[in-house]
């Protein structure tokens, strides 16, 4: 999967618009299709990479500032307490390769999770 090609990478140069939560230079934030809780969102960079299994020291940075969205998105919407979840490879349910956090809140979370 190329940049040109990913749906997420399409979303951050706005050629699809999805349903925007949270967006500053480096990360965009916005309603999952498929909602798997009351509330669930998802936090990309706007830097392509794959999958998390791809970072490496270089991307330490972004590391960071995508985890700083993900607080700055559950600030936004008022979450008090949330889930967070990268699927990472097929195996653990990834879909888009384009790396994302879920954060799913609004609803009971079992543990250890499915
Ligand atoms: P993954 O399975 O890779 O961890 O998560 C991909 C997520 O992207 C899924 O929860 C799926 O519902 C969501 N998704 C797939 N296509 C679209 C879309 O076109 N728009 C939005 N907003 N979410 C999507
Ligand atoms: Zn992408």
């Amino acid at each position: 999967m190329n940049v040109k090609d990913c749906l997420f990478c399409k979303f951050v140069r706005g050629e699809i618009a999805p349903k925007k939560v949270h967006e500053d230079t480096h990360v965009l934030a916005f309603h999952d299709i498929n909602p798997q809780a009351p509330t669930h969102v998802l936090v990309i960079p706007k830097e392509h990479v794959a999958s998390l299994d791809e970072l490496e020291a270089k991307h330490a940075d972004l590391g960071g500032k995508l985890l700083v969205g993900v607080a700055e998105t559950a600030r936004v919407l008022g979450l008090k307490s949330y889930r967070c979840i990268v699927n990472t490879g097929k195996e653990a349910g990834q879909t888009v390769f384009h790396v994302h956090v879920h954060v799913l809140s609004g609803r009971h979370f079992t543990w250890p999770p499915g």
